[in-house]
């Protein structure tokens, strides 16, 4: 019987793609919401630590296997940001069009070879809300910050976002290409790969 695992994220999209990449490795993976637990703080100072809080509080409250991610984008000309912030850089959580806004605004006149950027994704694997050795992977996806937003595909900073190699736009990208050459593609191939070895 599969190996039922937490979730600690609300996004259905990520559910799919997590139950999808899973089901070889033997987890059924479960949304924390289905389970009746909380979104936690997101109080560390870095995505490892707070994708460890999100499933460290998910494995306490359901006593299961847990598993959370958390990601966001750094420009290197802004030191960062946004960062951990980068779903409410321009104030309200998750408005897309303002947070694209800001960024351009933030980076009005610099030049393109100084845009440089990345998406980052953390993702930890605790196989109890004690565990002292959790999984803990990470993936980049490198680029550049336009001068204007292209494409509608995508969601968040992807208008913005040339990845480096391609000549489209991240919200230009056919969503299959994207999903592997993303941060979370990127993030989940390992997970796997991790999962696989530890199995033997
Ligand atoms: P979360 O970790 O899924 O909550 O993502 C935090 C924020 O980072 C999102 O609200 C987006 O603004 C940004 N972000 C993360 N991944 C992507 C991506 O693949 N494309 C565009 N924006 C992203």
């Amino acid at each position: 019987m599969a190996q039922r695992i937490v979730l600690a994220s609300s996004n259905r999209g990520k559910l799919a793609e997590f139950n999808a990449l899973l089901a070889d490795s033997g987890f059924e993976v479960l949304a924390q919401a289905s389970l009746g637990i909380d979104d936690v703080e997101e109080t560390g100072l870095s995505f490892v630590e707070n994708a460890l809080l999100k499933a460290r509080h998910a494995a306490l409250v359901s006593g299961l296997p847990a598993l959370a991610d958390d990601s966001g984008l750094c420009v290197d000309q802004l030191r960062g940001a946004p960062g951990l912030y980068s779903a409410r850089y321009a104030g309200g959580h998750g408005d897309s069009a303002a947070n694209n806004a800001r960024l351009l605004c933030e980076l009005d006149g610099v030049a393109a070879e100084r845009r440089d950027a990345f998406f980052i994704c953390a993702l930890v694997l605790l196989h109890r809300a004690d565990d002292p050795t959790p999984l803990i992977v990470e993936g980049r996806w490198h680029g550049r910050i336009l001068d204007a937003p292209r494409g509608t595909q995508g969601f968040g900073y992807d208008p913005l976002f040339l990845p480096h190699g391609q000549q489209v736009s991240a919200a230009e990208l056919d969503p299959a290409l994207k999903n592997r050459l993303s941060h979370r593609g990127q993030a989940l191939a390992k997970l796997h790969a991790r999962l696989a070895e530890l199995r033997g």
